[in-house]
């Protein structure tokens, strides 16, 4: 895989979009923000435009001309592991399970603030540099007040050891190998207690809260380990992380 030149220049865009509203509030808003604005107006443009040029990320409406989101975004996935963000309209009826299957990287509801969706290309940005900095299976993993000695089976918050047992171990290490990232309920159990795993899906629940009592400062109000409603969990990073 080509390595992201995104620290180094301008983040390039491929932004699939086939509204012309949305297009020039891109092309003029992304600019501004630093990035280089590539538009493709349909499906197939989108898939031609990606096969010539390379990207840094792809914003990717689901509603297009000639060739779905889905379809471009299962297109693209054949050839590369370019961060995509789908965009979605407001009402539009969207199966978050099978985007996340098919290698969406997040998702966003339109109509959304410039701002927002600068955040969020900004953030799975840099969760892949976290990503590829960590690539290779390092021994420790660093995450905010997190740190996992994963060799030595020990986790330390704000530099105080905490006990986990083994499948908490796992399921933490899951999580912040995975930063910013959606982990749906069937991956996580899969990868956790094995994909011919019968028992009560309370067991993934009581293990999230668990967690959430050892790394969280209000664990009723979560801001680490958060819930995405109806499909799973995510670990969060902050800014500056
Ligand atoms: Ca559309």
């Amino acid at each position: 895989m080509a390595k992201s030149s995104s620290t180094e220049g301008r983040v390039r865009v491929l932004v699939v979009e086939d509204e012309e509203s949305f297009i020039d509030a891109l092309s003029i808003g992304l600019d501004r923000e630093g990035f280089t604005v590539t538009i493709a107006r349909d499906g197939q443009e989108a898939v031609q435009a990606f096969a010539q040029a390379t990207f840094d990320i792809v914003l990717l409406d689901l509603m297009l001309p000639k060739m779905s989101g889905l379809d471009v975004c299962r297109a693209i996935r054949m050839t590369s592991d370019v961060p995509i963000i789908i965009v979605s309209a407001k009402g539009e009826e969207v199966d978050m399970v099978l985007l996340l299957e098919i290698g969406a990287d997040d998702y966003v509801t339109k109509p959304y603030r410039l701002r927002e969706l600068v955040a969020r290309i900004r953030a799975v940005l840099r969760r892949r540099e976290v990503h590829e900095r960590t690539e290779g299976g390092d021994e420790r993993i660093s995450r905010g007040p997190i740190e996992m000695d994963v060799e030595g089976r020990r986790c330390f918050v704000d530099g105080d050891e905490i006990k986990l047992r083994k499948k908490e171990f796992a399921l933490l290490q899951l999580l912040l190998e995975n930063p910013g990232r959606v982990l749906t309920r069937e991956v996580i159990i899969d990868r956790i207690w094995g994909s011919d795993y019968v028992g009560d899906t309370k067991t993934l629940d009581v293990h999230i809260k668990r967690l959430r009592s050892l790394v969280e400062t209000n664990p009723k109000e979560p801001v680490r380990i958060t819930t995405v409603r109806g499909v799973g969990y995510r670990f969060e990073l902050t800014k500056s992380e």
